[in-house]
């Protein structure tokens, strides 16, 4: 049940709201009159900032929404629900006061390394408290202010994602290039008030790794409520100059992971979790094999890259009869278009699902496409463009169907480049098909493909 009061007063137009984005038919928020592109300007007098204050107002079994239709007028309707009903609306942002954006200067930024003319999106660099905490966006903590550490302990924003680097103040000077920074006393606040942190240290050769490094872990494993600690290898594209060489070699990977070792096991036998991980990146560069599942104590920084390989490979290993059916039953050429980082193991798992008897002349190939757009060490199939992936894809034999990962395209087809995803085929003269980066995704198109044989 619903009550709805006219006010019939214009909002100024500074102030912002969250703009609804759907509402669900005979949901509290619909017997409420609330409608799609209803801007909600406040909950119970308090105004919204974001998807998280509308959680945290609205938390009850009434609230009393401030709400600005389309034309302008203002409208305060009461909204009430059983226990534990949704309200059955949703926005079309998450932050309605716009995004965060950071005040360091990392030397690594990748957004400063991109080329011109790509979406402006791309080049922004989001510093977002609340996007840590509702997306997993890694923050550095140098942008908070007083209000910020109380508002995340007071609505318990936990846990957070930071980009931490180094505990020692001259390098993180030299890497963050914060305009103040008092990243590291906002660390400990966090973490007093009750906030879980998960790490991320992107290590550059001959800056922070090392003895820099050891001291950061030291300084992190002292304290309680780090959740997890992820070490990422620098990325650098070619239109930089500052870096030429990220633990590509694999004595410089082997360097890292040995150095790493002796902490997690010193972890595992105290506190039975790995705590500290390597990216990928490390395993694959140093060409060893990728650690275990239960390595990855339930794969906290999976969105940073980290098991990422082992969960894809288990997933496969779990479904390796079908696979190989399904490899045996496809009969036409098909390739599987990767990045050249993911390559070999991609290779090595179709070696090993194979039958035997298909080996020799296999239907099914890997193409590892190298990244020129980009360039320097980016190696990553998710950064693929189609200035890349078309010249790649147009040299197959006419009549190979080409499977590319869907995470080269966003969510409304685009690649990088600005290329809709539906335009591959068209351009490259070859029949593309796109597939999600699981076994099933993997097991789903070698289906269709001896199903439908080109
Ligand atoms: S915090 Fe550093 S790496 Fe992140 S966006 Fe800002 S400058 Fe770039």
């Amino acid at each position: 049940m619903s009550a709805r009061a006219d006010y019939g007063a214009r909002i100024p137009a500074a102030a912002r709201g969250g703009v609804v984005a759907t509402v669900v038919p005979d949901s509290p928020a619909a017997l409420a009159f609330i409608e799609p592109g209803d801007e909600i300007r406040a909950v119970d007098g308090s105004p919204l900032r974001d998807v998280i204050d509308w959680q945290w107002l609205a938390d009850g079994d009434s609230a009393s929404v401030l709400a600005v239709k389309p034309g302008g007028l203002a409208e305060e309707f009461t909204m009430t629900r059983e226990p534990g009903e949704p309200w059955g609306l949703t926005f079309t942002e998450t932050v309605f006061d716009g995004v965060r954006t950071c005040s360091n200067k990392c030397a690594f930024c990748f957004m400063t390394q991109l080329p011109k003319g790509l979406r402006r999106a791309l080049y922004l660099r989001d510093d977002d408290f609340r996007l840590s905490f509702l997306q997993g966006n890694f923050v550095s903590l140098t942008n908070l202010d007083d209000a910020d550490v109380e508002r995340i302990a007071e609505q318990n924003l936990s846990p957070l994602y930071v980009s931490l680097h180094s505990i020692d103040t001259e390098i993180r000077d030299r890497l963050i290039c914060a305009r103040e920074d008092r990243g590291l006393e906002r660390f400990d606040q966090l973490l007093d008030a009750g906030i879980d942190l998960h790490v991320q240290i992107v290590l550059v050769p001959g800056v922070n790794d090392g003895d820099a490094l050891e001291r950061s872990l030291r300084w992190l494993a002292e304290r309680e409520g780090v959740g997890s600690v992820g070490i990422v290898p620098l990325g650098y594209t070619g239109h930089q100059r500052a870096f030429s060489a990220s633990y590509g070699e694999s004595q410089a990977a082997l360097a890292v992971i040995a150095q790493v070792e002796p902490w997690q096991k010193a972890f595992r036998a105290r506190d039975g979790i790995t705590w500290v991980h390597l990216a990928d990146e490390f395993y694959l560069n140093a060409q060893v094999e990728v650690p275990a599942a239960d390595h990855y104590d339930g794969f906290p920084q999976y969105e940073n890259g980290i098991g990422l390989v082992r969960s894809y490979l288990d997933d496969c290993t779990e479904r390796a009869d079908e696979l190989a059916d399904a490899l045996a039953a496809v009969s036409s050429p098909l390739t599987l278009v990767t990045g050249t980082l993911f390559a070999p193991v991609l290779q090595r798992l179709l070696d090993s699902l194979m039958p035997e008897g298909l080996r020799a002349n296999p239907s099914v190939s890997v193409l590892a496409v190298e990244n020129s757009f980009f360039g320097g060490n980016v190696s990553v199939t998710g950064l693929l463009t189609a200035s890349d992936l078309v010249p790649a894809i147009a040299k197959l034999p006419q009549g190979t169907v080409a499977l590319v990962p869907d995470v080269v395209a966003n969510a409304d087809g685009l690649l990088l480049d600005d290329v809709p995803a539906a335009e591959l085929g068209m351009r490259t003269l070859r029949e593309v098909r796109l597939i999600s980066c699981t076994a099933d995704g993997l097991l789903g198109g070698l289906i269709q493909a001896a199903e439908t044989p080109h």
